[in-house]
């Protein structure tokens, strides 16, 4: 009995055996097989979506890593939107594993963001360039040898920007080159104005003043009449030929009465009339007559300046010439001359 089962145990031992040697045996073929057709891989997914295989997950992540904390040259920095997940499996081995396509789905992913610099011209950009340091360059270049009174209100600004986009260094300071052109142009321009405007109102004040001169030497009272029209004397000042007088530089006698004073003073009507003649006459120089009316009129020789013309009306309030030594004259003064029906009369009948 003993015999039969220790037989019976041997049996069953050896059969155990023979099944677990055929098991294993079968295990490492299938294992081989599977091994021979299959290698393992990462799954790359994003957002559910498959963009490759790899075939070392921490190989990967270290090159994204990379990437997106990339911050050489003018990268700002890298954002991506949703990072990958990586899912172990068995890949065909005659499957091509897939880093450079997972690289490039994951640059497509991120927005880089790069810093530049912009040259400003009151706070204006004027032109992008890559580094601070070439900016600056930029600026001193410009700034040298430029008149002080031509700001340009030049800086430099930091730009963030998703788009690299920059000038070359011959773009820029041709650009700030045209800026500083048109400033000075403009500078040049408005310097011009100022000073013709200055120039007119130096002109204006000199005119002001010869008139208020003017108006200050020639506050005289009437001191005679002619038919009862009232007369007053045109210019203050010292007789210096009377009427009637010969001289060697007349040839007859002397038509009028001449009144020496500074040149430049104004000379008044001697009454309300009309101006018939005002312009150079030969020998009288620069010459007014008025007409008075019934036969009379009044001549202004030798005048420095005209303030009248023929046809005005004016009054003895008039100032209508200033005293000088135009024509047959010696020196500054005024030839006065009246005359009645053409005739010239003393002057000293009726003023001074
Ligand atoms: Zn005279």
């Amino acid at each position: 009995m003993n015999f039969i089962l220790i037989n019976w145990v041997k049996y069953y031992t050896k059969e155990t055996f023979k099944t677990l040697k055929l098991v294993t045996i079968g295990s490492a073929i299938i294992i081989t097989m599977v091994c021979i057709k299959y290698k393992p891989a990462y799954k790359v997914t994003i957002s559910g979506e498959t963009i490759g295989f790899v075939y070392n997950e921490e190989i990967i992540k270290a090159k994204i890593d990379k990437y997106i904390n990339d911050t050489t040259g003018n990268i700002a920095f890298r954002e991506i939107s949703q990072l990958p997940e990586y899912e172990l499996q068995l890949i065909s081995r005659d499957k091509e594993t897939e880093e450079k396509k997972v690289m490039l789905a994951i640059k497509d992913l991120t927005t880089t963001t790069y810093k530049t610099y912009a040259i400003t011209s009151n706070g204006e950009q004027k032109a992008i360039v890559s580094s601070q340091e070439e900016a600056e360059n930029i600026i001193n270049e410009i700034k040298a040898n430029l008149n002080e009174n031509v700001d340009l209100k030049l800086g430099v600004a930091d730009v963030y920007s998703t788009e690299y986009s920059v000038i070359s260094l011959e773009e820029a300071k041709n650009s700030l080159n045209e800026l500083k052109m048109n400033k000075i142009t403009e500078y040049e321009t408005k310097k011009a104005e100022e000073e013709r405007i200055a120039k007119e109102n130096l002109e204006a004040q000199k005119q002001k003043n010869t008139k208020k001169a003017i108006v200050s030497t020639t506050q005289v009272a009437a001191t005679g009449s002619i038919s009862g029209m009232p007369l007053s004397i045109p210019v203050n000042g010292s007789i210096s030929s009377r009427f009637g007088a010969r001289s060697s530089s007349r040839s007859s006698a002397h038509t009028g009465l001449d009144i020496s004073t500074a040149k430049g003073t104004g000379i008044r009507a001697i009454s309300a009339g009309t101006v018939s003649y005002a312009g150079y006459k030969g020998s009288y120089g620069n010459l007014i007559i008025i007409d008075h009316g019934n036969g009379i009129q009044s001549y202004y020789a030798h005048c420095s300046a005209l303030y009248v013309f023929a046809g005005q009306s004016v009054d003895s309030s008039t100032t209508i010439g200033a005293v000088g030594s135009t024509g047959n004259s010696t020196g500054p003064h005024l030839h006065l001359e009246i005359r009645i029906g053409g005739t010239p009369v003393n002057p000293q009948n009726y003023l001074y």
